[in-house]
C-alpha cells in the first residue's frame, strides 16, 4: 500500500518528522491537495510552474524546517519567469538559517483562492488518556488568538465530524458569514473522517497538523471545495 511505503521510507531515512513529503499520505486517503511537486533543480521547477495555471506558490522542503514562513521559506504568487530566481533564493534562505539542514528541494504548488476560501486546521495528537485526539478549528488568527478549537477521539463518525464543524465559535465563517458564499462543509467533514481513519490505520503516526486545509465554495462542476495546502507530521 502506498501509505505504508511512504512511512517506511521515512523510517529508513532515520528522521521522524515530515513536512510536505507527507502529501502522498493524503493522496492515498483520497484527501485533495493542490497540484504540485517537490523539485530539486531550478529549471525543472520552472517547467512544473509552466504546467500549472497562473502563478504558483514555492516552499522550501526540509524535515529541519517545518515552520517555513518563519524563515521566509514560502513565496506566494510567483510568476513563471521568476521561478528560477525564487528557487535559488529559497535555498539560500534555508542555508543561512541552518547550514547543515537536510534540504529535499522546493515544492512548486498551485495557488488556492484564499479570497473565497477559509483557512481551517485539522490535527491529531495522541493523548495518554484519551488516545488519538482529532482537532478542528479555523486557521490564522482565529486559532491563535481565540483558541477556537474542538476535539474528538479517532476514529470519528460522520455525525461527530459534522458536530466539530458546527460547535466552534467561528462556525458561521464556514456557512457564509459577512456576505461570503458558504464553503464546502461536507468536504471538511469527509476530510476529518478520512484523516481519523489514517491515524487509526497507522498507530506510528504520533501527531500531525494540516494548516491550512483551505475550504472554498463548491464550484459549478461540483469539484471538491477542500484542499490540504500544508502538512507537518511526526512518526514514532
Ligand atoms: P508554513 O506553515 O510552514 O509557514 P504553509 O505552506 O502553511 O507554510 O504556507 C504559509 C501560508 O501561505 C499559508 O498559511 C497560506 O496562507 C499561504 N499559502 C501557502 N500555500 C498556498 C497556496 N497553495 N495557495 C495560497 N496560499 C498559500
Ligand atoms: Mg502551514
Amino acid at each position: 500500500e502506498k501509505a505504508h511505503k511512504i512511512l517506511s521510507r521515512v523510517k529508513e531515512r532515520g528522521d521522524n518528522r515530515l513536512g510536505v513529503e507527507a502529501m502522498g499520505l493524503l493522496d492515498a486517503y483520497g484527501i485533495p491537495t493542490p497540484q504540485g511537486e517537490i523539485i530539486d533543480d531550478p529549471e525543472d521547477a520552472r517547467e512544473v510552474a509552466a504546467s500549472i495555471d497562473g502563478p504558483v506558490v514555492m516552499k522550501i522542503v526540509s524535515p529541519d524546517i517545518l515552520h517555513k514562513s518563519d524563515i521566509g521559506g514560502v513565496k506566494v504568487g510567483v510568476e513563471d519567469e521568476d521561478v528560477e530566481d525564487a528557487f535559488e533564493d529559497l535555498i539560500t534562505r534555508a542555508r543561512n538559517y541552518q547550514p547543515d539542514a537536510n534540504l529535499l528541494g522546493v515544492q512548486v504548488q498551485e495557488m488556492v483562492d484564499l479570497d473565497t476560501g477559509v483557512e481551517t486546521i485539522v490535527g491529531m495528537n495522541r493523548d495518554p488518556q484519551f488516545g488519538p485526539l482529532m482537532m478542528f478549528g479555523l486557521g490564522g488568527i482565529f486559532v491563535e488568538i481565540l483558541e477556537d478549537t474542538t476535539f474528538r477521539v479517532a476514529p470519528v463518525a460522520e455525525s461527530e465530524a459534522r458536530e466539530m464543524t458546527e460547535e466552534i465559535k467561528t462556525a458561521p465563517m464556514l456557512r457564509g458569514a459577512r456576505g461570503q458564499e458558504p464553503v464546502d462543509v461536507d468536504g471538511v467533514v469527509e476530510t476529518i473522517q478520512r484523516l481519523s481513519q489514517l491515524v487509526t490505520d497507522f498507530p506510528a503516526i504520533m501527531e500531525f497538523d494540516i494548516n491550512p486545509l483551505v475550504a472554498t465554495p463548491v464550484g459549478p462542476d461540483e469539484d471538491s471545495g477542500v484542499k490540504a495546502v500544508d502538512i507537518r507530521l511526526t512518526v514514532d
